[in-house]
């Protein structure tokens, strides 16, 4: 998926603290804000805010934008200077604006490429209340905030789902193909006074069905008896 690269200038140290992690967990936050989009949420850490609180990533319906790379903290969790929220997490907030479906979608997609990158499991993905007791994401946990049944419990399938299942006909075709790649197109000329002398003899049976091509492949138990007949 695509992400907007706006990384938080160094000198921003209250809000890119610029200390190493190695992200061994992912937290979901929801911004709190019912009109904010993720390029308002991303502007206000990169230039205005003097709060120490910031985010790796924030998406909305539209767009995911990373703040802070994933080998640095970011302070969102709300355990502490040594927290582990805090110390191993990647943080993504959510907007609570636009399309709600769409915003949490992204999330979702930019949780499984992390999860896969970062080799995290799906068990080692958080609500930000995890670590803190705060109610956030409010948008995924709370009632009052949830909208089309789009929850915590919407969102951890979500991220548990393999990719795409493959329909009958892609799977039909998938076999088609493998069959036609080890199957020989058509018996080669050269073997024909051999092949009609072996089915003759009951040693090969002929393909009845021209159709089926990888029937024409010769079996090790026809390989066995005519070797064995050569050579006795
Ligand atoms: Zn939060």
């Amino acid at each position: 998926m695509q992400i907007k690269q706006q990384i938080i200038p160094k000198s921003r140290k209250t809000q890119r603290p610029g200390i190493a992690m190695i992200p061994q967990f992912i937290t979901i936050h929801s911004t709190g804000n019912p009109s904010s989009t993720a390029q308002n949420e991303a502007d206000y850490v990169c230039k205005n805010s003097v709060r120490q609180a910031s985010f790796h990533f924030v998406c909305d319906e539209k767009q995911v934008i990373q703040v802070i790379p994933t080998n640095e903290i970011a302070w969102h969790a709300g355990d502490g200077g040594s927290g582990t929220g805090n110390r191993k997490s990647i943080a993504i907030e959510i907007c609570e604006s636009g399309n709600r479906k769409a915003a949490v979608d992204n999330a979702v997609q930019l949780t499984k490429q992390l999860m896969d990158e970062c080799k995290i499991q799906p068990g080692n993905v958080f609500q930000h209340h995890h670590w803190s007791g705060k109610n956030c994401p409010r948008i995924l946990r709370d009632n009052k905030y949830i909208k089309d049944r789009i929850d915590w419990k919407y969102f951890t399938a979500k991220i548990r789902e393999e990719e795409e299942e493959m329909t009958q006909e892609q799977f039909n075709k998938m076999m088609e193909n493998y069959l036609a790649s080890r199957a020989q197109k058509a018996p080669h000329d050269w073997s024909e006074e051999d092949r009609k002398w072996a089915e003759k003899n009951g040693i090969i049976q002929g393909d009845p069905d021209g159709e089926k091509r990888y029937q024409s492949f010769i079996t090790r138990e026809e390989a066995a008896a005519m070797l064995h007949r050569t050579i006795k």
